[in-house]
């Protein structure tokens, strides 16, 4: 009996102060004005709670992405593959561009895991299925919808960091490839603009076969070019707020 009082007073203990799921979900959710919030998370939660992690399907997440209501900033959306940390050290530093992650859709689950289990209505953080454990897991489904509901609104003059350092920068199992490029619509996107972010020692460049078929995917009517920009430019642009963004590469 002591054992287990003095286990439970621990575990009170050091719960207290520290952030639920919840918790983040919201205060990330609350930087962007006049969203509802509880209705967000109500909607979130509801795609994965009391289910099998292994069996949560993209179109789960289909009543949290209509309670998101995305505008898309047209002529700034970027997407990328394989370049998280430099796409984002960017963004985050330069107001010149917008991923999934920097909107409300996307910036709410960023960098976290969740997952359900069937006859339990919490939330779990830990113990859940990774990435390629199996398909309809609550993350990867969550991200398939997040970035075809993303590419679907992709408008104007659109931008890609692919990475030039690996063999393939289109890759056929990435997201960008496999949904968000199946999604952009010729009749709102004018061009798709790839940034090659290369190294030294970079494998690839624009002319690439994988980035050939990248230009065979697009939908007919949507304009392409490509750029290598080395990591360094990339990231000294990001350094150097009074450089134009246009002038960045
Ligand atoms: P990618 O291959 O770089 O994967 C993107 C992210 O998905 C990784 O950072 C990782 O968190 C996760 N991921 C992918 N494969 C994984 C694996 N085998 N094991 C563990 N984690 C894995 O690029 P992508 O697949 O082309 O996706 C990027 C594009 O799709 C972006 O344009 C973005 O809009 C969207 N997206 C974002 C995220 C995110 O975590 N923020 C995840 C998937 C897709």
């Amino acid at each position: 009996v002591v054992v287990v009082v003095v286990a439970v007073v621990l575990a009170v203990t050091l719960r207290k102060g520290k952030y639920t799921f919840e918790d983040r979900i919201l205060a990330r959710c609350e930087k962007f004005k006049g969203s509802d919030c509880r209705l967000i998370w109500a909607k979130f939660q509801k795609a994965y709670v009391g289910r099998d992690p292994c069996n949560v399907p993209m179109e789960a997440y289909d009543d949290f992405i209509a309670a998101t209501q995305f505008k898309p900033e047209c002529n700034r959306m970027m997407f990328w593959s394989k370049t998280k940390d430099v796409v984002h050290d960017f963004t985050e530093k330069r107001d010149c561009y917008v991923t999934l992650e920097d909107t409300l859709l996307g910036s709410v689950a960023d960098g976290l895991t969740w997952c359900g289990r069937v006859g339990s209505s919490e939330t779990l953080t830990t113990g859940c299925p990774r990435w390629t454990d199996c398909e309809n897991n609550p993350v990867r489904s969550f991200w398939s919808r997040a970035s075809a509901a993303f590419a679907e609104k992709a408008c104007g003059n659109v931008t890609v960091m692919l990475n030039g350092s690996i063999e393939t920068p289109f890759s056929p199992n990435s997201t960008f490839r496999s949904i968000e490029v199946k999604k952009f619509d010729a009749t709102v996107m004018r061009s798709l603009n790839v940034v090659l972010v290369t190294q030294t020692n970079s494998v690839s460049n624009c002319t690439n076969a994988s980035l050939k078929d990248l230009q065979k995917e697009l939908a007919a009517g949507i304009r392409y070019s490509c750029k290598e920009v080395s990591e360094a430019q990339i990231r000294e642009c990001s350094s150097n707020p009074e450089k134009p963004c246009g002038a960045c590469w």
